[in-house]
C-alpha cells in the first residue's frame, strides 16, 4: 500500500492498533483469494481496491470533503443511497467484518451481541478504521435490537440520524417508509445544505440502478455450469460495491461480467461442472468476513449464490426510473426497498420464497443457513427456511459462528460432511 500515514494521522486514527490491522490483512487475503486457480483477470481491479482499502477510496472521500461535499455512513441495505447522492453527498458501506475490531465494541457492549455490530462500534471507537472516521453523519435504522441501541452510544462519538423502519409489510407501512424517506431527504438537505431536486433524484435514481444491474448481470453468470468465478470472488465484488464509486464499480463490474460471459461460451469454469452448488442463505459477510465461503470452496463446492445483504437482497429490484416528481420518486424509492425480505419483518414469507426461487434458478444442491451469533431474528427464522427447505427436499446444513478463527476446524467438519451426504 502506498503511504497514507499522514492521511491517517489527520483522521485521528490510532496508527500503531491500525498497524497491527494492515500487518495481517495482506497475508489473510493472499491465503484466501490469491492461491485461487483460474481466476478472471477481471478481479485485478478488486484485488487493487483491497491492497489499498484504507487508502485509495478514503483518499478520494476526502477530497470530496475539502470540496466541500458530505459523506454519509450506512449500515443496512434498506437506506436508500439515492437520497444522498441527489444531494452531492457520498453514502459508503460501514458494516465492520472483522475480529479484529470486536473487542473494542464489546468495551461498550454486552459480550452477547451480533459480531457485525461489536465490530461496527469497534472500528468507530478504537479509531481503526479511515471509512469510520471520515464519515460526516452515520445513517443507522431500527432494524434490530442490538443496532438500535448501539446508535445511541455511538451518537455520543459521531452525529447518528436513525431511520425507523417499519417491521410489516402492510399498506400502511410501506407509507410509513415513504415518510422516513421524505425525513431523512429533510435532514440530508440540512446536513448538505443542497437541495434534493427531482432532477438530481432522477440522476441518482440512475446511477444506484446501473450499480444493481451490473452486480444481478455479474450474479447471473453464476448459474451457469461449470460456474465462471468463485464465490469468494462474487463475495468480494458485492462487499467493494457498498463503498466504492457507483458509477465505476457498475464499469469495472459489467468489465468483468465481460469477461465471465466470455468464459460460458467456452465452457470455462473455476469448479468442475459435477461439483455440489451451494447457496448461502442468513445474515450479510461484511468485508473481511471470508471465512464460511473459503471453507466451502477449499472444501471443493462453489458457492453460486447468496441470500443475504452482502448477496441478491443488495440488488434485486430497480427503482422505477420514469417518476419525475419528488412524491412519485420517494414512493418509488419506498416500494422498491421495502421488496427486501429482511428477517427483522414479520410475517416475512417473501424471503423463504426467494430462498426457493433461487434454488431453482441458481440449480443449488444444498444450503448452508449462516447465522451471525447472537442475531435472533436470523436464527429464529432458520426454523422456517429449514422446513420450506425440507418441504422442497433441498439439503440444509444450519451454521452459526462468528469472526473468530476458533471453530475453523469444526466449521470445516461438519461443512465436509455436508458435501458428502450431497454425493456428487
Ligand atoms: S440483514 Fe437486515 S438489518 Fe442487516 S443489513 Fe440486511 S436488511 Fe439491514
Ligand atoms: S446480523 Fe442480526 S443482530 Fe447482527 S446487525 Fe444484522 S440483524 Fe442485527
Amino acid at each position: 500500500m502506498a503511504d497514507y500515514r499522514q492521511m491517517w494521522t489527520d483522521l485521528g486514527m490510532d496508527l500503531e492498533k491500525h498497524d497491527q490491522l494492515c500487518a495481517v490483512l495482506p497475508e489473510a487475503f493472499g491465503g484466501i483469494y490469491l492461491s485461487q486457480e483460474n481466476r478472471p483477470e477481471g478481479m485485478g481491479f478488486f484485488d487493487f481496491v483491497v491492497s489499498e482499502i484504507h487508502g485509495v477510496r478514503p483518499a478520494e472521500l476526502i477530497e470530496h470533503q475539502k470540496q466541500g461535499g458530505k459523506v454519509f455512513g450506512t449500515f443496512c441495505v434498506y437506506v436508500p443511497d439515492e437520497v444522498i447522492f441527489a444531494a452531492g453527498a457520498i453514502a459508503t458501506g460501514l458494516c465492520g467484518g472483522s475480529q479484529f475490531w470486536v473487542p473494542g465494541g464489546e468495551k461498550v457492549l454486552p459480550a452477547n451481541t451480533c459480531p457485525l455490530i461489536k465490530a461496527s462500534v469497534g472500528a468507530r471507537l478504537d479509531r481503526t478504521c479511515p471509512f469510520f472516521r471520515i464519515a460526516d453523519m452515520f445513517i443507522g435504522e431500527t432494524t434490530c435490537d442490538g443496532k438500535k441501541k448501539a446508535w445511541e452510544i455511538l451518537n455520543q462519538d459521531v452525529p447518528v440520524y436513525v431511520m425507523d423502519l417499519p417491521q410489516m409489510k402492510r399498506a400502511k407501512d410501506v407509507a410509513a417508509w415513504e415518510d422516513e424517506i421524505r425525513l431523512l431527504i429533510a435532514k440530508v438537505e440540512e446536513f448538505t445544505g443542497s437541495k434534493v431536486a427531482p432532477e438530481a433524484l432522477s440522476d441518482a435514481i440512475k446511477l444506484i440502478n446501473n450499480k444493481r444491474a451490473a452486480l444481478a448481470r455479474l450474479y447471473k453468470t453464476r448459474q451457469s455450469s461449470p460456474v465462471p468465478i468463485s464465490g469468494k470472488d462474487a463475495l468480494l465484488v458485492s462487499q467493494i460495491a457498498f463503498y466504492d464509486d457507483p458509477a465505476r464499480n457498475a464499469t469495472m463490474v459489467n468489465k468483468l461480467c465481460d469477461e465471465l460471459e466470455q468464459r460460458i461460451v467456452d465452457g470455462k469454469g473455476v469448479f468442475p461442472a459435477d461439483a455440489p452448488r451451494i447457496m448461502i442463505t442468513g445474515t450479510p459477510m461484511a468485508i473481511p468476513n471470508w471465512k464460511l465461503h473459503h471453507i466451502v470452496e477449499s472444501s471443493g463446492a462453489p458457492v453460486v449464490v447468496e441470500e443475504s445483504c452482502t448477496g441478491v437482497r443488495y440488488f434485486e429490484h430497480q427503482v422505477d426510473e420514469s417518476q419525475t416528481t419528488l412524491e412519485g420518486q420517494v414512493k418509488a424509492l419506498a416500494e422498491r426497498y421495502m421488496q427486501i425480505n429482511c428477517a427483522c419483518f414479520t410475517p416475512n414469507p417473501g424471503r423463504i420464497e426467494d430462498i426457493l426461487r433461487l434454488a431453482r434458478e441458481y440449480r443449488v444442491d444444498g444450503v448452508i443457513d449462516y447465522n451471525l451469533q447472537f442475531c435472533n431474528l436470523y436464527t429464529t427464522e432458520s426454523y422456517l427456511v429449514q422446513q420450506a427447505l425440507k418441504e422442497a427436499g433441498i439439503p440444509y446444513l444450519r451454521l452459526e459462528t462468528d469472526y473468530s478463527e476458533q471453530d475453523f476446524e469444526q466449521l470445516r467438519t461438519r461443512v465436509g460432511a455436508f458435501l458428502e451426504m450431497l454425493g456428487k
